[in-house]
């Protein structure tokens, strides 16, 4: 499933061929993953131009000029590809945008996902959206507001604390892994048991974890909007869905164990609880 590295790829290649360009059509069929009607959609979204496109944790915030927002979420999995014209097209498709120059792109979702529609006016009225916290790779999030959230979650367990979309967006299950590793914590420590080196190591490992995938291009297995695949692979992770392999910095073996309803990765003798 796409998480921030995957997103952020695919919003910024987004805003750099999408930005100026006018919605002539859109093909919906899938209407379940629309928040309103689908003639609704289309009434609002046609002849209708496209701003900026920002990553917002695992969602993708698009402006429809003027008045709207579009915000785009692939779920457990999916795929937004361009075309440049419809001789390109994928074989399967759950929604279709049409440009007025020949251009458009397509989204698939492999279980669910979600095209909503925002007025620009009132983006916290989207309930799904209104909560998230702040991007981990912004430039605004300095060490000095990962520490502040921290003071604020010291009841949480760590591992929580960073895939809880509240507090920061776009960590799931896969990127969470090495993040936690780096440092050497356990997933299952509570926030208040860090000490001050200990949460400076942290913030240091999400920045390092996700701009690594980021540079090359997100997961293997996921697709940016041109249709690459990703270069970020096992060779890449350290403890990730490595279990039953030696540890890179010990040897120890890697384990795969139960943390509350998602499985970890640790090194027991690294990461100890
Ligand atoms: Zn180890």
């Amino acid at each position: 499933m796409p998480e921030l590295p995957e997103i952020f790829v695919i919003a910024n290649q987004m805003n750099n061929v999408l930005t100026g360009k006018t919605v002539a059509r859109v093909e919906i069929r899938q209407p379940k993953n629309l928040n309103v009607p689908a003639d609704e959609f289309e009434g609002a979204v046609v002849g209708k131009t496209f701003g900026g496109v920002e990553p917002r944790g695992k969602w993708i915030f698009a402006e429809l000029k003027p008045g709207y927002l579009l915000l785009i979420n692939l779920g457990m999995g999916g795929d937004l590809i361009y075309f440049k014209d419809e001789a390109d097209l994928p074989e399967n498709y759950h929604f279709k945008l049409d440009f007025d120059d020949g251009t458009g792109f397509t989204a698939r979702f492999f279980w669910f996902g979600y095209i909503h529609l925002v007025g620009c006016a009132c983006p916290g009225d989207h309930k799904m959206t209104a909560d998230l916290g702040p991007s981990p790779v912004a430039d605004d999030f300095t060490v000095e507001r990962f520490l502040e959230l921290l003071e604020k979650k010291k009841r949480s367990g760590v591992k929580s604390l960073l895939t809880n979309q509240k507090n920061i967006t776009g960590i799931g299950n896969v990127y969470a892994q090495d993040v936690l590793f780096v440092p050497k914590l356990h997933p299952l420590r509570k926030v208040a048991s860090l000490s001050d080196d200990e949460k400076r190591a942290l913030y240091d490992a999400i920045q390092t974890v996700l701009n690594e995938s980021i540079d090359l291009g997100g997961l293997k297995y996921e697709k940016d909007f041109f249709g690459a695949s990703g270069r970020y692979s096992g060779e890449h992770m350290l403890v990730a869905y490595k279990e039953g392999k030696p540890c890179p910095e010990c040897g120890t073996t890697i384990e795969k164990i139960k943390t509350g309803s998602t499985a970890s990765y640790i090194c027991p003798k690294c990461q100890k609880e």
